[in-house]
């Protein structure tokens, strides 16, 4: 009869995994961005900041999004000093209520994900942490960087944050003004006009706008970006440097720049680093 030994194992089949021989994990890799990271350490320091400094905004974003559920709110609604008016049943924005509703959702899964293994079932009824404390404790998770799923977790959170931030943080009297100097953030950075500090909503740093902006004109110059007149002028202005947008124009007609293309209205476009390096040639002279 069949007598089921090693011998009579068809050999054919070379796809069994050799256990003690698997890939080695990705040590020093980070999951999320590919870059270098501590061995054993599933994200880099700059994702892992990025990732834990979402979780630690949450509290005060979700306080903002709960000003814009209500469908009347406008951009600088969350400002103090806003007056609702108790009785009024104002419609509410259900795309905001789906979000938040999604975000702690994501809150809790994580909690789950960092403190209730499966071995604990009691642990995943519903019984969890405040949404806050999620937050906080999950914010603060030593295990956090240690998740081997974290190139998904992170990629959530991080649509989650940007979902986020288009809602509550983006009113159109703010600009872009380039990225956050803190090394373990870059966020893209917005302000009002004429503002002198800037704080982080990510990493909670407070910078001065003319530092962003400084490093926002290193950023364009190394990489060749081109601008209006106008727009390099500008730029080299709010990083201390002498110059207009006629200058820039004569310089043109003189030979002394040329552009290297033009933008959807005809106007010339100048290469930053071209613009900036006459201005410190004449301001060298
Ligand atoms: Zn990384
Ligand atoms: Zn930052």
């Amino acid at each position: 009869m069949y007598e089921p030994t090693n011998e009579s194992q068809p050999t054919t089949t070379n796809t069994t995994t050799n256990t003690s021989q698997t890939t080695p994990a990705l040590a020093g890799v980070c999951l999320v961005c590919g870059g270098e990271c501590a061995v054993g350490d599933t994200m880099c320091t700059r994702c892992d900041g990025l990732m834990r400094g979402w979780l630690r905004e949450y509290p005060s974003w979700l306080d903002s999004l709960h000003e814009f559920l209500d469908s009347t709110a406008h951009y600088g609604g969350h400002q103090p000093g806003r007056v609702n008016l108790p009785a009024a049943p104002t419609p509410i924005r259900l795309p905001v209520l789906d979000h938040m509703q999604e975000v702690g959702d994501m809150a809790v899964a994580l909690w789950r994900r960092l403190y209730a293994p499966s071995a604990m079932p009691w642990a995943n009824g519903r019984i969890h942490p405040s949404l806050l404390e999620c937050l906080s404790v999950c914010a603060a998770c030593p295990r956090l960087n240690r998740l081997p799923d974290i190139d998904i977790i992170w990629h959530d959170w991080e649509s989650s944050a940007r979902k986020t931030l288009s809602i509550i943080d983006v009113p159109p009297s703010r600009h872009g003004i380039g990225r956050c100097p803190n090394p373990l953030c870059g966020v893209e950075l917005s302000a009002p006009i004429d503002a002198v500090e800037v704080t982080c909503p990510v990493c909670g740093g407070t910078y001065r706008v003319v530092d962003v902006r400084l490093g926002f004109l290193k950023e364009c110059i190394a990489s060749g970006k081109a601008f209006t007149a106008g727009e390099c002028a500008e730029l080299l202005r709010e990083c201390g440097f002498q110059c207009n947008a006629n200058t820039i124009r004569s310089w043109r007609k003189r030979g002394r720049l040329q552009p290297v293309g033009e933008n959807v209205k005809g106007q010339p476009l100048y290469r930053l680093s071209d613009v900036h390096g006459q201005v410190v040639r004449r301001d060298s002279i």
